[in-house]
């Protein structure tokens, strides 16, 4: 088991496995000179003042005061350097060709298929989306009924899920930016889990109205229900019921097939990542996410503040121009988004993240990278847009990942793979999150909600190919429904905010 880790010949800072005492020698001839948390970095060699600071090969900062060899490097150590411009950012000057990728070991997978010819559904269930927070009460009752007496009849389908949210009423419904909110509602609405059956619940007077939801020929009472045209609560209930019955004898045909890779959406996101999170979970990520697209599948990753300083390393992967060029409008949205704030990038990371060793967003941003693997970049998406190419894409959104989620979910993805160094229970209720965390402390914590632990690629007793090749077996057994992971055998489903830049009135 090895006690630290050091990334490149380059850097000048190594992170230590474990929690190691001042006066250890950590490597022949360096003793550390402080008492160094798990995870967190010490100086390989003296650093002046205004030294550069060095992991991953790219400079995380310049030090505030002179570093000594064996030092402890914490946040309030170094100095952020500047965001790099994205102007002239390069493209095309890093492509891998695709017999360079890992070979996958699987080809197929068993997934339900769409009407619309977008990707496949990962599980079957009954989306009932609904234009305002106001309805989330009555629904909410009439989903447990469903659940309980209308849903066993129907064993074909999953869930029903209603996706409530805190859109569609006091809102600037005519800002420019709320083209973001309503884009995600609208993708929601068509995501492949879904299976093409719409159903609406909507009140009748909010600003979100339903032919901004639906396209015309979907906008019937077949499908959409207003609960002020119900004459009292039952007639709701009862409004809500027969609808979902009817989509759920429809929905009960669907049947899982086998299916190509190239059906297969999966997205990749990370939270309460720790130091180790660039080590192991992420570049296991990214490994079998090099696995998915050599195979033929697309997957996503997004989370702008997580990658904009590196994003030198995104765009030498992007395939041409245009898509170099949407990537740099979309950090520079997120910039003036930020300005306009009065903020800027240093916002993130969290206290968790500093805890478990991340001085800042550019450490942060090099391990974020790392899970897109090293695939070529062949679309960017803006927040909740839907792909339209197969292969590795980045889709901006905010790096929250309760913001994030619903993003991904918008645009389409079928599962989503989620690592974290600190821990966190989230999930999604309408397509499955897998947890996978960056070191073996975490699995010990929380053995019954991590499924798959990447600690001992930071010990050195596993490869990130190993790891990877796991963690792809597993993504493709969850997507076919042979397995669930922890967060959807326990139903932990978090409210989705849907993201709105825009004002609310
Ligand atoms: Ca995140």
């Amino acid at each position: 088991m090895r006690d630290y880790v050091k990334l490149t010949e380059r850097d000048n800072v190594a992170v230590v496995t474990h929690d190691t005492p001042k006066g250890t020698e950590i490597m022949p001839g360096l003793e550390l000179l402080d008492d160094i948390p798990q995870a967190h970095k010490f100086a390989l060699a003296d650093i002046p003042k205004d030294g550069e600071i060095i992991r991953y090969g790219v400079v995380l900062g310049y030090a505030l005061d002179p570093i000594k060899r064996g030092a402890w490097i914490n946040e309030h150590m170094l100095r952020l350097p500047v965001s790099p411009s994205v102007d002239n950012l390069p493209y095309g000057t890093n492509i891998k060709p695709k017999e360079a990728l890992p070979e996958a070991p699987r080809k197929t997978f068993m997934g339900y298929r769409n009407p619309d010819g977008f990707y496949a559904g990962t599980r079957n269930i009954l989306g009932i989306q609904t234009t305002v927070q106001c309805v989330q009460g009555v629904l909410d009752v009439a989903v447990a009924k469903i659940k309980n007496e209308i849903l066993p009849k129907y064993p074909n389908v999953d869930d029903v899920v209603a996706v409530n949210h805190a859109y569609g009423c006091g809102v600037a419904i005519k800002a420019p930016f709320a083209k973001f909110p309503i884009r995600a509602l609208r993708n929601i609405a068509k995501h492949p889990n879904f299976g093409g059956q719409l159903m609406v619940v909507s009140l009748g007077c909010e600003k979100l109205t339903v032919d901004m939801l639906v396209d015309p020929e979907n906008n019937t009472p077949e499908n959409v229900i207003v609960l002020q045209e119900c004459k009292g609560y039952n007639a709701m209930i009862e409004a809500i019921m027969s609808m979902a019955e009817r989509k759920l004898k429809v929905l009960n045909q669907r049947k899982r097939e086998e299916l190509p890779l190239s059906d297969l959406l999966v997205g990749m996101q990370c939270g309460g990542s720790d130091a180790f999170s660039g080590v192991s979970a992420n570049p296991s990520a990214g490994y079998a996410a090099d696995m998915l697209v050599q195979a033929g599948a697309t997957v996503m990753f997004s989370e702008v503040t997580e990658v904009r300083d590196g994003v030198q390393f995104i765009a030498e992967r992007c395939v041409n121009e245009e898509v170099r060029d949407k990537l740099a409008e979309e950090m520079r949205w997120y910039d003036n988004y930020l300005d306009a704030g009065e903020v800027d990038r240093s916002a993130n990371p969290t206290p968790g993240n500093k805890k478990g060793g991340l001085s800042n967003i550019v450490e942060k941003a090099m391990g974020s990278i790392a899970k897109s693997g090293t695939s070529p970049i062949i679309e960017v998406l803006s927040p909740a847009e839907r792909p339209t190419k197969h292969g590795m894409i980045y889709a901006a959104t905010p790096a929250s990942d309760m913001v994030c989620g619903p993003c991904q979910l918008a645009s389409g993805i079928g599962l989503q793979v989620f690592m974290t160094g600190r821990g966190t229970p989230y999930g999604l209720a309408a397509a499955p999150v897998i947890k996978v965390c960056s070191r073996n402390e975490m699995k010990e914590q929380w053995p019954d909600v991590i499924d798959i632990s990447a600690g001992a690629v930071v010990t050195g007793e596993k490869t990130i190919q190993e790891v990877g090749t796991d963690l792809f077996n597993f993504i493709l057994d969850v997507a076919s429904g042979t397995k669930k992971p922890y967060t959807e055998q326990y139903g932990l489903h978090n409210f989705l905010c849907i993201f709105n830049p825009a004002p609310i009135t």
